[in-house]
Formats: C-alpha cells, structure tokens, sequence
C-alpha cells in the first residue's frame, strides 16, 4: 500500500521523504512499508517549490556554496557530498540510511572494509600493518600512544614545531617521560629542525612529529630516523595529501576532518608488533589491541562517518592516487605562495619557504589593521573562514585536497585586488 501522497505542491509530508524528489535517486527503495506505520503525517507549508532538478555538477562549484578555507572541519569534496546526498535516504537499495545500520551488519561491513582497502591502495599500506578507525579525535592519540607503546618509565622524544606537538608533548608528560629534543617556540614555530642536529636519545622508545602543524602552516618534507625506536607521526592536517612511505613509520595517526571526512572518525595506522603492550591502566577504548582484535568494531564505532572517509578514498583513489593529488595541492599552493611573496610586503608568510605547509597557508597584512576588512570583504566574496586561528592572529588560508583550484585562484586575485585598492 502507498504511503499518503501530498495534497499540494507545497505540502512536504515528513514521514516519507521520497516526496523530496530527488530525481536521481540511484538506489530507488526496493523494500515496501506496510500501512501500519502510526507516526502522523506532519505537513509543512513550503513557500518553497520542491526541487526537482538533478543536482549540480560536481566538476563545478556550485553556486550556493563558498570557498571554504577552513582550518577542519574542512570543505569536502562536491561530488563526494553529492554522492553521500544520493545514499542518505537509501543506502543502495538496502532501505536504509547508513546513519540506521547496523555496524555489524554485511552492509556496513562492506563499508567499512571498502574504506579499508581503499586507503590501503592509496598509501600502499603494507600487510604487516593495521588500519584502525577510532573516535576521539588525534587529541585522544596524545594519551593513547605513550600509554600503547612505553612503561610509565620510559623515555621518548617530541619534536616541537607548533601547538599541536606540544600539546601532544604535554600530554605524554602523564604516562611516560617525554623529552622535548627541540623547539620551534623561540622562532614563534616558523620552522623544522635539521635532522642531523637533532639530539636523539639513545633510549627512546619512540620519536614523535607532527607532520603539519596546522595552525603555523610548517610541514615537514622529509622525516628522520628515530636512533632507537620508532617513528611517530600526527598526520590530522596533511593525511592523504601526498604519498608517504609507511614503512618509515611506527604509528601514523590523523583526524579525518581536514582532507578526508568529517569529524569524529581518527585513522591509526599501526605496525602490528607494537600492539599489545598497553600500559595496565590504559581504558579498553584506548587500547589499540582491542581495536585491532575487533577490526574497529569493539564497540558502535562513526558508521557514518567511517563511510563519508570511505567515500573520500574513493575519490582520491579515481583521481589517480596520491601522486595526481599531491600535483594538484603543489599547484594550489605554489600561486598562494607566490602571490604572497610577490606583493612587495602587502602580504607576508613568517614560515620558512623550504618548509611552508602545502594545506594551510598563515600570512599577515603590512598593515595589520586593514586584517578585519581583508576577512569581511573576502566573506562578502563567498571566501570564507580566513581568520587565522586565535593563537596567532592574521589569516590562514586551509587548501586542502577539496578546495578546488577555481578557490585558491580566486582568493589570489581578490588578494591582488585588495591590495591595489588599500596599498
Ligand atoms: N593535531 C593536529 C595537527 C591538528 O590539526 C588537530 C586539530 N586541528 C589536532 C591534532 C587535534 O585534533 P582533534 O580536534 O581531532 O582532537
């Protein structure tokens, strides 16, 4: 039996969305309802008409949408967006949303070990290491990683680049003894150290980075060999942008929401002998071996969101891996970057050009009182969230792997266009 249709072309009726006409529905519902359902039929008065056109282009910027330079959670990928929006009243004729599955159901698991296998191909992962989709953010890793991989008695060493190496730091401070083996502090975090003068200690268990510091916009381009130990990486700002050999690393950890989802989902990448070591106190959400034991399903994990990241590897995996999208952020940030150093000092970058960030992109005006105009007017341009982040003041342009070219070429030429009016 049909469910009650609307009266009028204004009256959406809530209790069966199908009235939202999307056309292009790819998966049109295969189960049927029975008429027992007892919720009533909400209607709405719509001034409104429903929208019956396809949706837009995802080679195109849409035109309701802005440039979004957001630090993360970040602008996503348009036809990413679009594919979820096709699939979110009816997951591929399964009748349901992912947000109703079960994380235990074949549908899920089909998501889960999809989004799996994609990123496995796109860092070329190899087989002795685990994938793991956990919650809690990269700041839960600053606790989860030293209470994994050392004793409460064991040395390790950060390298301090920017805000979110030491706030990793200062978390390891509560379950084992870090030291900080350099500081980019003194040089308000505008650079990466040399490795050769790094001073290593002999007995640590592992040697943390942070691969992009999103807020000082310093990447590292290569990384060091940890003298004893291993390599670990937070990678939340510059995961998926470039290729990365793995095998270089212990543990490389990153929030999904910059390049490749939305909140709420962290990928850890493990090399699988250094699980199962977990200090006695450490909660059973943070043991890595729990996770890897339960392929990520120990408990309800972010379905949700664990299939919007899968829809991202999708993507970047149809683009041509992570050679062709670390070609396009290189052209991205090479105009930014240009623009900036050939405005005579209306802009400027403090960070040190062998080591600026190819996804977030800080500079400050000459005159710095023209910063509040320079966000207002570039809003007004649907370019938006330029602020720089709170600690440092001035602008911070986020060009991750979904900010299109048409953003940052944009951006450029409102910049030079500023600058000629306010110079
Ligand atoms: N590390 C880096 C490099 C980050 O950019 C962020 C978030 N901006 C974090 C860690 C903290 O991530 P979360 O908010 O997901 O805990």
């Amino acid at each position: 039996m049909s469910m009650s249709m609307a009266t009028s072309n204004h009256t959406l009726f809530l209790h069966n969305p199908t009235n939202l006409t999307n056309t292009t529905n790819l998966f049109p519902i295969t189960t049927t309802r029975t008429a027992t359902t007892t919720f009533k039929p909400i209607s709405i008065k719509c001034t409104a008409t429903t929208r019956t056109q396809a949706p837009p282009q995802a080679s195109t910027q849409s035109q309701d949408r802005v440039f979004n330079f957001a630090a993360g959670p970040a602008t996503l990928p348009e036809n990413v967006l679009l594919k979820a929006q096709s699939e979110l009243y009816n997951w591929r004729g399964s009748g349901m949303s992912v947000m109703e599955m079960s994380h235990r159901g074949k549908e899920f698991l089909s998501i889960i070990q999809k989004a799996e296998s994609d990123l496995r191909t796109l860092l070329n992962i190899p087989s002795e290491y685990s994938v793991l989709f956990l919650q809690g953010g990269a700041t839960t890793q600053f606790a989860a990683i030293p209470l994994n991989l050392c004793t409460p008695q064991d040395t390790v060493d950060y390298v301090v680049t920017g805000s979110w190496s030491d706030k990793a730091f200062k978390e390891a401070q509560k379950y084992c003894k870090p030291k900080v083996i350099w500081s980019g502090k003194s040089e308000k975090y505008t650079k990466i150290p040399s490795f050769s003068g790094l001073n290593q200690s002999t007995d640590a268990r592992y040697l943390h980075i942070c691969a992009n510091e999103t807020i000082h916009g310093v990447e590292f381009k290569d990384y060091p060999t940890p003298k004893n130990g291993v390599l670990v990486a937070d990678m939340s700002s510059n995961f998926c942008s470039k290729p990365v050999d793995v095998s270089r690393f212990g543990l490389i950890y990153a929030g999904a929401q910059k390049n490749v989802g939305p909140s709420g989902v962290t990928i850890v990448i493990i090399r699988k002998d250094l699980i199962g070591n977990a200090q006695g106190l450490t909660p059973v959400m943070l043991d890595y071996k729990i996770h890897d034991e339960n392929n990520s399903l120990y408990n309800t994990p972010p379905c949700y969101g664990i299939y919007m990241c899968g829809l991202v590897f999708e993507d970047l995996v149809e683009q041509g891996g992570l050679k062709e999208v670390e070609k396009k952020n290189k052209k991205k940030a090479e105009i930014l970057y240009n623009a900036i150093d050939d405005s005579k000092g209306f802009f400027r970058c403090p960070v040190d050009k062998s080591v600026r960030s190819l996804m977030n992109v800080p500079f400050t005006l000459e005159k710095a009182e023209l910063e509040v105009e320079f966000i207002k007017e570039a809003a007004k341009e649907k370019m938006v969230q330029l602020k720089g982040h709170r600690s440092v003041g001035g602008m911070r342009a986020s060009i991750y792997n979904a900010m299109p070219l048409a953003g940052v070429e944009k951006l450029v030429a409102f910049m030079k266009d500023f600058q000629a009016r306010h110079a």
